[in-house]
């Protein structure tokens, strides 16, 4: 738990977020059946999910269980709440490419996340790689979101953090927007301002980091 509030100050700082807007309850399961036998009855459709989010008006849950990796989980969930408690609305494809970005420790957050050595290896592959943020965007059902939509998502979150400055404050004033109840439009007509092809930032931005 101490260590989840390093986690929640830490976002907050990262993105320029306003936190504590709603309350966050965090439930964890002491097996994966006692997980599931909870979770049929409130959302059947995550029961075979290893962990789950639910927002409500008053408050954000999360689910999990006890396992060796349930870190992750507890980090990757209480991302999505922390963005929820604090914002009124967020695109799929942020939300979760921020989750599976601050889903690992901090240490390893930048530079060892599993995603960066497989999308290394993507955007090797010329004909096949085409991340597309405008397609990305109009994925609006998370279960029709592929592995390569996660770590597109991922991807660009990398970029977004990581990459050029200008990057960086437009992902901070985007969120600052929907903060504020200020609808910002889609992130990828904003990238389009800056940078005529801004999949090819990306590219040369993953390819290069180490
Ligand atoms: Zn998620």
């Amino acid at each position: 738990m101490q260590a989840l509030r390093q986690h929640e100050s830490d976002i907050a700082s990262i993105l320029g977020l306003n936190l504590n807007q709603k309350p966050i309850v965090i439930n964890v399961f002491q097996s994966r059946r006692s997980y599931q036998e909870f979770v049929t009855r409130i959302a059947p459709d995550g029961k075979e999910r290893r962990a789950l989010f639910i927002q409500s008006e008053t408050h954000g849950s999360v689910y999990v269980y006890l396992h060796a990796d349930v870190m992750t989980d507890l980090r990757h969930e209480t991302t999505h709440a922390i963005l929820h408690s604090s914002l009124p609305f967020i695109p799929l494809w942020l939300d979760e490419g921020l989750a599976e970005y601050f889903e690992v420790a901090r240490e390893n957050r930048a530079s060892a996340n599993q995603h960066l050595k497989r999308t290394k290896l993507d955007a090797r592959l010329i004909l096949t790689w085409r991340p597309n943020l405008t397609k990305l965007e109009t994925v609006r059902d998370q279960s029709v979101m592929t592995a390569r939509n996660y770590r597109e998502s991922w991807a660009w979150v990398h970029f977004l953090l990581h990459g050029p400055d200008a990057a960086n404050s437009m992902i901070t004033r985007y969120l600052a927007s929907i903060e504020a109840h200020d609808p910002p439009g889609p992130l990828s007509t904003q990238l389009r301002r800056v940078w005529s092809k801004p999949e090819r930032q990306l590219t040369s931005h993953i390819k290069s980091w180490k």
